[in-house]
């Protein structure tokens, strides 16, 4: 009977954990509640070998049908580069990053990886290539390492304190009386909104995935942790595929490109200083940003 029951009850913990896993990416997308019907086509394939260069080809999407969310986006983001992307809240940044997961399908246009379109994409391989730090971390209830392991299973200890270290993580759990194996999550120690971040930074770091998306990635940590962090982002993004949203200017000064997308439309593009020389709607928010600061 043990015989018997030992590997059944493994299956029961991998089928927990699948359903977690999967409840996890769908919450952090907001999803739970909606249907999800994406489904992989019969002769879909698996995602291009690295490095990535993306491309949305004149996006439209709504999520209902009666309100359009995006209009003609068109982006590039060349292989080994970094776009940023900017704006009021509302304006439909966080849904370019939905759809590059593909969490939802475009309504018109395409989004490409080395020309293939997403659509034609194995969504397990194009997930594999991917690593998110979202806007809202949800964590598994279980404890620090497991969470931020979860970035890569087969990951060394060693490994994981690294990534830890990188995200300015470390001392706060080493200070912890359980330190790495302190239980997190709604059922052990709640993790303020930055600390929680931090973890999933900490586990997109250790996922090492060839296209990096931060969806407002620092928001929730003061400035002085998020300058900290700010130097180990751009060391991640250094030589792979990023799409950075950001809500602080400051964080996007060094992209290749910055977008300012408002009411789901492409106003304005180009470098910081560009931008600033164009002096139109990025003009205005730096210049509103520097003042807050000044008065901060
Ligand atoms: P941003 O990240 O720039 O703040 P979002 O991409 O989150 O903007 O949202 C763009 C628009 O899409 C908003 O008007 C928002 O209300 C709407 N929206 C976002 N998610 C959903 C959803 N799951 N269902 C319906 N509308 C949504
Ligand atoms: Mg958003």
């Amino acid at each position: 009977l043990i015989q018997l029951y030992a590997p059944l009850n493994f299956l029961g913990v991998l089928y927990r954990e699948i359903r977690q896993a999967l409840t996890d990416i769908e919450r952090m997308f907001g999803l739970l509640g909606t249907e999800r019907e994406i489904r992989d086509r019969a002769d879909a394939i698996d995602m291009p070998a690295g490095p990535h260069t993306l491309r949305f080809e004149a996006v439209g999407f709504a999520y209902d049908a009666r309100r359009p969310v995006l209009h003609e986006v068109s982006l590039e983001v060349p292989a080994g580069h970094t776009l940023a992307v900017v704006g009021h809240s509302g304006g439909g940044k966080s849904t370019l990053a939905r759809l590059l997961f593909r969490f939802y399908d475009v309504t018109v246009g395409a989004i490409t990886i080395n020309g293939m379109d997403l659509r034609q994409i194995r969504q397990a391989s194009l997930r594999q290539a991917i690593g998110i730090v979202p806007q809202d971390t949800v964590l598994f209830n279980d404890t620090i390492l497991y969470n931020i392991q979860y970035g890569r299973p087969d990951a060394r200890r060693e490994e994981v304190i690294a990534a830890a270290r990188a995200a300015q993580l470390h001392d706060f759990i080493s200070a912890l009386p359980d330190g790495y194996d302190t239980k997190v999550g709604e059922r052990g120690l709640k993790l303020s909104g930055g600390e929680k971040q931090r973890v999933a930074i900490a586990r997109t770091l250790l996922k090492n995935p060839s296209i990096l998306i931060f969806d407002e990635a620092t928001s929730a940590l003061d400035s002085r942790t998020e300058q900290a962090i700010q130097t180990q982002l751009e060391a991640a993004a250094q030589g792979r595929t990023a799409l950075i949203i950001a809500h602080r200017l400051s964080t996007v000064m060094n992209a290749d490109q910055i977008v300012v997308l408002e009411g789901g439309r492409v106003i304005e593009r180009g470098s910081h200083t560009e931008l600033l020389a164009l002096d139109g709607a990025y003009a205005g928010m730096w210049r509103l940003q520097l003042q807050e600061r000044a008065e901060g």
